[in-house]
């Protein structure tokens, strides 16, 4: 489906049924697959006939959706996770090991913050965190040797940086290892990464992509353009044999467009075990279907929320990339010429307490953890996703104590701009 319209790929790419086939994709609820001889399944076991033996390693539906993904953001190859945490684990571990170094933009989700700097610290993985509009000659000096990847995402949650991919990808480039962006919150319909030099996305698809509030889930995509093997000596484990799968060396035998994402299936995934599940994946790719609908819907309520806000005399302050005068409007034209997303932050005067009695005003947007919902929703998020994290960890991640995160879904804008008001002015 390369030649057709985003609009089109959302759709229908992925899955084409043959004659008298289902039209919409299967779920194929097996743990397992049913084989005529023990030599049939020993050529899957030694990846050299593909197929499908263990869904906790790979399954039918899983992989139509995430075909539909990869072609979505342009790229060679893709698998499912059981959540967003699993595919920015995986996207790092598969490059990474203990004694590895990874440069990360400071400005990116709490959860995603605290897995790095918390959880793989403790496997030994180290991280330089940089702000994300830092010189090229700041972002150069986080490097060391044994870096093996650099990490942001497109539109920050909660703080709204948008990441000049550009930048961080020509640094990445400069010393042999690749940018991995999560693309959580413009999704495909507003940035693909891979167009402006990324090489790994990664994807919450609770988010956008779901849209709905039902299925958590992630996605890995490879643009299959990074040359692993002209830096062999960084990944050895997708350019000498792995042991653990029979002696296979993942570039040799898959080439560029598909080793990272074998290697993530065959050894992490099998290892780990954190896939999603065939139903979760049907879900998701209801999901698709409209995405390219929703997301203007999306924007456009982001878009309007925000202005609201900006002129409101309770109102601290706004950060909405959209709003021109915002410190990323000129950077979000350039990477989000289409729309940025439909969260908007805002600080309400009177700091903590004020922002907290706001919220308990609110009718329409209702105090979630979630985001990017076909229903709006709003979060505090000192008192709740960042908790963990000190005023100065907050800070260098874009989020102040009197943050408050609206979510716009698809209502009407002037039924969330009602909202915001009366509650506001209580
Ligand atoms: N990446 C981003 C940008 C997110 O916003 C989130 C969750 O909010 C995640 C990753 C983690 O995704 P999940 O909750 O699906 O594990």
């Amino acid at each position: 489906m390369s030649d057709y319209k985003i609009e089109t790929k959302c759709v229908q790419a992925g899955y084409t049924p043959k004659n008298g086939e289902p039209r919409e994709i299967p779920i194929i609820y097996s743990t397992t697959f049913k084989y005529d001889t023990s030599e049939d399944m020993g050529k899957l076991f030694d990846l050299e006939a593909s197929g499908y033996f263990y869904s906790r390693l790979q399954n039918p539906t899983c992989d139509l959706v995430a075909a539909k993904i990869a072609e979505l953001e342009g790229g060679t190859a893709a698998m499912l996770t059981g959540s967003g945490q699993a595919a920015n684990f995986y996207s790092i571990f598969n490059l990474a090991n203990c004694g590895d170094h990874v440069v990360c933009s400071a400005s990116i989700y709490g959860g995603t913050f605290n897995l790095f700097n918390v959880t793989m610290r403790k496997m030994g993985i180290e991280f330089t965190f940089v702000e994300p509009d830092c010189t090229p000659e700041e972002l150069e000096a986080a490097f060391r040797p044994n870096t093996k990847a650099v990490f942001g995402e497109t539109i920050a949650n909660p703080a709204l940086t948008v990441l000049d991919i550009e930048k961080f990808a020509k640094a990445a480039h400069a010393h042999g290892v690749p940018l991995i962006v999560d693309n959580t919150f413009a999704t495909p319909i507003n940035c693909r990464p891979f167009e402006w030099g990324a090489d790994i996305v990664t994807h919450s698809t609770t988010k956008y992509i779901d849209g709905h509030g039902v299925s958590v889930g992630g996605a890995i995509v490879d643009s299959g353009k990074f040359d692993w093997t002209a830096h062999a000596d960084k990944f050895p484990g997708l350019c000498t044999p792995d042991e653990s799968y029979h002696g296979v060396t993942y570039t040799e035998r898959f080439g560029l467009a598909g080793a990272f994402i074998t290697k993530a299936t065959a050894q992490l995934m099998r290892d780990f075990g954190s896939i999603q599940s065939p139903q979760n994946a049907f879900y998701l790719n209801l999901g698709l279907e409209s995405l390219h609908v929703r997301m203007p819907r999306h924007c456009a309520n982001g878009q309007a929320v925000a202005e609201f806000l900006q002129g409101h005399p309770k109102v601290a302050w706004v950060t909405y990339p959209g709003l021109p005068g915002d410190k990323y409007y000129a950077i979000a034209q350039k990477y989000l010429p289409n729309g940025s997303c439909g969260v908007v932050s805002f600080g309400v005067k009177g700091g903590r307490a004020a922002a907290e009695k706001f919220m308990a005003g609110l009718r329409v947007f209702a105090i979630e953890t979630h985001v990017a919902d076909a229903r709006s929703c709003c979060l505090h998020p000192a008192s709740a996703t960042h908790r963990q994290m000190n005023d100065d960890e907050l800070r260098a991640a874009g989020v102040s104590p009197d943050l408050v995160r609206m979510s716009c879904g698809l209502e009407d804008a002037a039924d969330l701009i009602a909202d915001i008001k009366q509650a506001l002015e209580a």
